[in-house]
């Protein structure tokens, strides 16, 4: 896949942009007061594989709390400013890696300016993170409504407010609830910037229809080349988007992380329970650390062809699945054990995949 090149930014010891491997975020369900809290979810979270994280600065009580919860988190943490650059300051002051501000909302040209003096002093990024809920009233009566001009149009504004100040540390995102104006904005947002991009659809909904979604804008931008670092938002655990940004990620090729599951849909040929077998598994897991590929098919008619581009793979049979192991026939398990001896087998191939890996 050919990649936009853009720009290289550091946020902590985490490069974004010029080709780097896809950063994947996530932001914090927690009150940002509630340090202990805020502290166990970003552990959670960093076992997912989340990279970045981002928390909510709603208040100068939140700011102040942001010094404890960075000195012990094992990820850079982004501080979300909406409103106040008083806020910005401050959680710039107490060690946020990066600064997330709402050009839409802060609309003072001289506050910006503080925040970017600010930013520059720490050599911390700036992401302008334009949204398509919040552009300011006179620029989508400029241009029509919120479409993906008004949306360009704002980020750019903001991004050359920012490079006035000699600053030029910028991240940027461009987001709304519609994929489709999502997808437009970024596409021509890209032609006219070389900042890396940070993509997400804002807003996306539960776990299942977010999901989908985000599949849609955020693997769309990808699969073009478009896109430095992701989010997937969810209204539900964040660790969720964790595991779903690799999913697009590894559909894509782009990641690869944690074991992919590959799963026939049945049909009548099945005669063995495998909604329950697959979904069992891909339960068990999540979070496991082996770059593995596991098949879990119905039937012998592409049971054993899938089976065979996996790492370990099961084909049911009559009442029973037969063992595959890169290609080759193991064994056959019966139905009552076979969630138990593939997790085995999984387990013992992914230490296998580790080792050569060394
Ligand atoms: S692998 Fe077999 S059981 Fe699964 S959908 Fe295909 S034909 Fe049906």
């Amino acid at each position: 896949m050919n990649r936009k090149i853009t720009r290289e930014i550091r946020v902590g010891d985490i490069h974004i942009g010029n080709g780097m491997p896809v950063v994947v975020q996530s932001m914090n369900s927690t009150n940002t007061l509630d340090i202990d809290g805020t502290l166990r979810q970003i552990r959670e979270l960093h076992e997912a594989g989340c990279e970045l994280t981002r928390v909510a600065i709603p208040n100068m009580d939140a700011a102040e709390a942001l010094n404890s919860i960075v000195s012990a988190s094992p990820i850079p943490v982004v501080a979300d400013i909406h409103y106040d650059y008083r806020l910005a300051l401050a959680a710039i002051e107490n060690g946020a890696a990066k600064i997330r501000i709402n050009p839409g909302n802060m609309k003072d040209d001289a506050a910006v300016a503080k925040v970017a003096a600010a930013a520059r002093e720490r050599h911390i990024p700036i992401r302008v993170g334009v949204n398509s809920g919040s552009i300011a009233p006179a620029v989508v009566d400029r241009f029509g409504g919120v479409n993906a001009d008004s949306m360009v149009f704002s980020a750019i504004n903001a991004i050359q407010l920012l490079e006035r100040e000699n600053f030029s540390d910028i991240i940027v995102s461009i987001k709304s609830s519609d994929p489709r104006l999502m997808i437009e904005s970024y596409r021509l947002l890209s032609q006219q910037i070389d900042y890396p991009l940070h993509l997400g659809v804002t807003e996306a909904g539960t776990v299942k229809e977010g999901v989908i979604r985000s599949a849609v804008g955020i693997g769309t931008l990808l699969a073009e080349g478009i896109g430095d670092t992701i989010r997937v938002s969810l209204t539900g655990d964040p660790v969720d988007e964790v595991y779903a940004a690799y999913s697009i990620l590894k559909s894509l090729g782009l990641r690869q992380k944690g074991v992919t599951l590959i799963s026939c849909p049945t049909c009548g040929r099945t005669a063995v329970p495998l909604i329950e077998v697959a979904n069992e598994i891909e339960s068990r897991i999540k979070g496991l650390p082996y770059n593995i590929k596991v098949a879990v098919m119905g039937c012998a008619v592409n049971g054993p062809g899938e089976a065979r581009e996996a790492d370990v793979g099961i084909a049911g049979g009559d009442g029973e699945f037969l063992l595959f192991k890169k290609g080759k026939p193991i064994r056959k398990i019966s139905k009552d054990n076979v969630i138990e001896e593939l997790m085995t087998e999984i387990h013992l191939s992914g230490t296998e995949s580790q080792n050569r890996g060394k």
